[in-house]
């Protein structure tokens, strides 16, 4: 099951994937708390109300879908095409992992690391599938890098690797864009990477949250980036350093984890650069395809 917030007609609304049929999550909910509980529930508008809700998780959400389908409802919510998604939610938090696939460590001159190198992005950074990644002549050269991101469902702190996957809401797309001359120049100095990594629309997620019970340990994920259709990054999350148990268990003992944050578990080799004109796409099945053009930003 997948959910993403979606633009219709009349405005933003919750759309989940169940059994390869789109429907709408945000009629279909209230519909189900009326049934359930004989009130009205709070209308789940965008991904960002359900996450401060607590309701992002297969647990919540599978309830509703077998309750419409005993009921014979579920058609009534029926999209008739596939919706128009917008950016899933604005997380509190993102965090990167760096140099967490070893033939993209040894492509930037790295060894594979021996503990997780964990950076973050601005959350500000954040644009959705279809919008257009900006940049500048003045930023040299700027790479993609297509990456699992984990989205937290669940606050955590401490948590043992056994246990990581109780706090994982689901799985999206984060596309890592990276200002390169200027993260090696900052590197260079001693500086951080963060600049580089967050700047305005350096940071497309989505196009939707797959739920956990669709995608489980050992993860097995193809990763694909395209830029206007020829293959640029290929591999698998199997392939990764520090899996995403290793990596929750080691975040937790420093960092808490909060709904909706957002883990990004590295990149694999091919980065490649991008110019405007260019088309950008991210492809891990089965949670989609984020997709996003590249345009220049008036100079100064
Ligand atoms: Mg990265």
């Amino acid at each position: 099951m997948k959910l993403a917030t979606a633009q219709g007609g009349r405005g933003t609304y919750v759309a989940l994937e169940t059994g390869g049929e789109w429907i709408d999550y945000t009629k279909a909910h209230q519909i189900y708390h009326l049934l359930a509980h004989d009130a009205p529930g709070p209308v789940l508008s965008t991904l960002d109300v359900m996450f401060r809700e607590g309701l992002v998780s297969s647990e919540h959400v599978e309830p509703v879908v077998s309750r419409l389908g005993e009921y014979g409802l579920t058609e009534r919510f029926a999209l008739s095409e596939a919706p128009v998604c917008l950016q899933p939610h604005r997380p509190g938090k993102i965090l990167c992992i760096g140099r967490n696939y070893s033939a993209h460590a040894a492509e930037t001159g790295h060894e594979a690391p021996k503990q997780p190198v964990v950076f973050s992005k601005s959350p500000a950074a954040c644009i959705g599938p279809g919008c257009p990644i900006r940049i500048r002549e003045t930023y040299g050269r700027v790479d993609h890098e297509g990456e699992l991101a984990v989205v937290i469902g669940k606050r955590a702190k401490d948590v043992r690797r056994e246990n990581a996957l109780d706090c994982v809401a689901g799985y999206t797309i984060v596309n890592d864009v990276t200002a390169r001359d200027i993260q090696q120049q900052d590197i260079g100095k001693g500086l951080p990477w963060f600049l580089s990594k967050s700047m305005d629309s350096f940071c497309p997620v989505g196009p939707a949250v797959l739920l956990t019970n669709a995608l489980v340990e050992p993860l097995e994920a193809d990763v694909e980036v395209r830029v206007n259709g020829e293959l640029r990054q290929q591999s698998n999350t199997r392939r990764l350093i520090f899996d995403v148990p290793a990596l929750i268990a080691y975040i937790t003992e420093y960092i808490t984890l909060e709904p909706g944050d957002i883990i990004a578990t590295g990149t694999p080799e091919g980065i490649a650069p991008l110019v405007p004109g260019d088309q950008v796409e991210v492809t891990i099945p089965p949670i989609g395809t984020l997709s996003n053009p590249v345009e220049a930003e008036p100079p100064l």
